[in-house]
């Protein structure tokens, strides 16, 4: 399969149409990004690997890493971890409070908001060093020692954080954080202003290709079982209330952030990451979208 030349084609393509997104400014660190970059990266288990555009600069991954904390946890705590949350997508914006009080303070799945702050606490009941332990597993799956979090993206955030102050809170209301609401959030906060380039962003997610396994040694970061879970929970859940239009429009299992950017993986193919900073109203990458519907149609390389 000639990727190279399918994607140099949308990439020309979607880079020329106009963006009716607008970039995520809640977070004023955010704000600051070049709103018309565009980038684009895919790792092959065959190595059949390219980049184009902006694919070598830095963003902030934000709800992207919510898939690699609970990947975290999930190891770490094996099966029970969904007494603590579900498994249903939630087809609600990814900072509801309303769907949590109907729950009981149980989040319908690990990747809105909520279930990413119960992950959090999880990790922090079983990490010593939960920041510094949690960017050890981020650099140890990538094989990358030079990632990072971002300080100015991390305190941006904690000024403004309001909704997930109230949504952390509201969880321990009923009894579903064990830890201070305010280290989860420090947490959580931190993990979300995680700064990837899409060659790392798709070469971190290479294992879920690949039966949970990481691709330079095959050393399992998941059983074959649990790396299927966690793709059909960002088939299903990883857009939050626009799930079911990526897999209607993309078809593969994705995880969006309000960076703009967006990594979707083929099992047993490849992983594709997608930069562009315009969001749609749903918080997910307007052209990021569009450039994968295009990409999975062409190559006619999508699970469906
Ligand atoms: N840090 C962001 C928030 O909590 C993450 C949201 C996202 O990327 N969808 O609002």
């Amino acid at each position: 399969m000639n990727f190279k030349e399918i994607i140099e084609e949308i990439y020309h393509k979607v880079k020329n149409i106009d963006s009716k997104g607008e970039v995520a400014s809640y977070i004023p660190e955010l704000a600051t990004v070049d709103a018309e970059s565009f980038g684009i990266y895919i790792s092959t288990l065959d190595q059949n690997n390219f980049g184009i555009g902006n694919w070598q600069d830095k963003f902030s991954i934000q709800s992207i890493a919510k898939v690699l904390s609970l990947v975290l946890a999930y190891r770490m705590v094996g099966e029970k971890i969904w007494t603590r949350l579900g498994v249903e997508p939630s087809g609600n914006p990814f900072n509801s409070l309303t769907q949590l009080e109907v729950d009981n303070g149980i989040p319908r799945n690990p990747f809105i908001n909520a279930g990413a702050i119960v992950i959090c606490d999880i990790l922090i009941s079983h990490l010593e060093n939960p920041k510094e332990d949690f960017l050890a597993f981020v650099r140890s799956i990538s094989n990358n020692t030079a990632l990072n979090y971002s300080y100015a993206v991390a305190e941006s955030e904690k000024e403004i954080g309001f909704r997930n102050i109230a949504l952390c809170n509201f969880i321990k209301s009923f009894g579903n954080i064990e830890n201070e609401p305010s280290e989860v959030l420090n947490f959580y906060f931190d993990l979300c202003s995680l700064e990837m380039n899409c060659q790392q962003l798709s070469e971190a997610f290479l294992f879920l290709a690949n039966n949970g396994r990481r691709t330079i040694d095959n050393i399992a970061i998941l059983t074959k079982s649990q790396s299927k879970r966690i793709n059909a929970l960002m088939q299903t859940c990883g857009f939050y209330d626009e799930s079911g239009e990526f897999a209607f429009k993309v078809g593969l299992p994705g995880k969006s952030g309000v960076g703009g950017g967006i990594i979707a993986v083929h099992p047993n193919q490849y992983t594709i990451a997608v930069w562009s900073p315009k969001l749609n109203k749903k918080g997910n990458s307007y052209k990021g979208m569009r450039f994968l519907e295009d990409f999975t149609t062409k190559s006619e390389l999508s699970i469906f």
